[in-house]
């Protein structure tokens, strides 16, 4: 078991997929392979897009709908009191997560490292804003910019091939955690399924909550089967 933390314990928490399972949106990889019926090619990827910008809209148009459906569950919302909890700032949360539910949950400033369905980004601009009003999600509409000319605005995700958001300030938090903890996540996807081992190698105690084995499992000090929003509540209730 890690040491209970007190103020100078630095935590760093990373998410995936599995920790919004509880709240109804699926993960990423079904028995099948495919996101929601799609390949990742199709839908999760540049070239994707500019081969059929409309059913890459649609695709995302249902993800950002399904926002306002959905809560936050007790995985969440235990990560969101665990921060609350901790002295000077000695928290970080970083998501692969393109939901909102953590923020939703309380969480104060998430790194969202690929994303997030709420925004929307101009490519010949580079504006990025919310844009959540019923007009802005219509299946078969596209959402133009407000700052230039450009009338087909892209989700502000990170797809296969692109850079991942924040890396710079992700690296510096996880060479400094004291607690590594991972929840909901398959290891799958780079560079996020990377920072175990870089936590683990910087002297980080690493814990892992996931419904079944991660590829990297072995990584961990300590594993957790099972489902985030049963797990987490009593497993990181006792460090407050
Ligand atoms: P993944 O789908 O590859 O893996 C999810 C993992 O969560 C699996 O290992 C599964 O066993 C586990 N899991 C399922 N239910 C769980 C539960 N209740 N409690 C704990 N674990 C549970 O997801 P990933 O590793 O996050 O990588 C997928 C990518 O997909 C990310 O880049 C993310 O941006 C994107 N994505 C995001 C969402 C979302 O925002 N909610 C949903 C689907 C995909």
């Amino acid at each position: 078991m890690p040491r209970t933390p007190d103020g100078e314990t630095n935590i760093v928490v990373l998410t995936g997929a599995g920790i919004s399972a509880e709240s109804g949106i699926r993960t990423f990889r079904g028995d099948d392979g495919l996101w929601e019926g799609h390949s990742l090619e199709e839908v999760a990827t540049p070239y994707g897009w500019a081969e059929d910008r409309h059913k890459v809209w649609r695709f995302y148009q249902q993800r950002r709908s399904q926002l306002p459906l959905v809560e936050p569950n007790a995985g969440h919302l235990a990560l969101a009191r665990l921060e609350a909890a901790m002295p000077n700032g000695n928290f970080t949360l970083i998501t692969q997560n393109v939901d909102d539910l953590h923020g939703r949950a309380g969480s104060n400033n998430p790194i969202h490292m690929h994303g997030e369905l709420r925004l929307l980004r101009c490519e010949v601009c580079g504006e990025v804003g919310e844009r959540m009003e019923p007009e802005h999600l219509e299946e078969s509409v596209f959402v133009g910019c407000d700052n230039c000319e450009n009338d087909i605005l892209r989700p502000h995700i990170v797809w296969f091939h692109e850079m991942p958001f924040e890396l710079e300030r992700i690296d510096k938090a996880v060479n400094s955690a004291d607690i590594f903890l991972v929840v909901g996540t398959s290891g799958h996807v780079y560079p996020a399924a990377g920072l175990l081992e870089i936590a683990r190698s910087a002297g980080a105690y690493c814990i892992g909550v996931n419904l079944e084995p991660p590829l990297n499992v072995e990584l961990f000090h300590e594993f957790h089967q099972g489902a985030a929003g049963k797990i987490l509540p009593p497993l990181i209730g006792e460090w407050y």
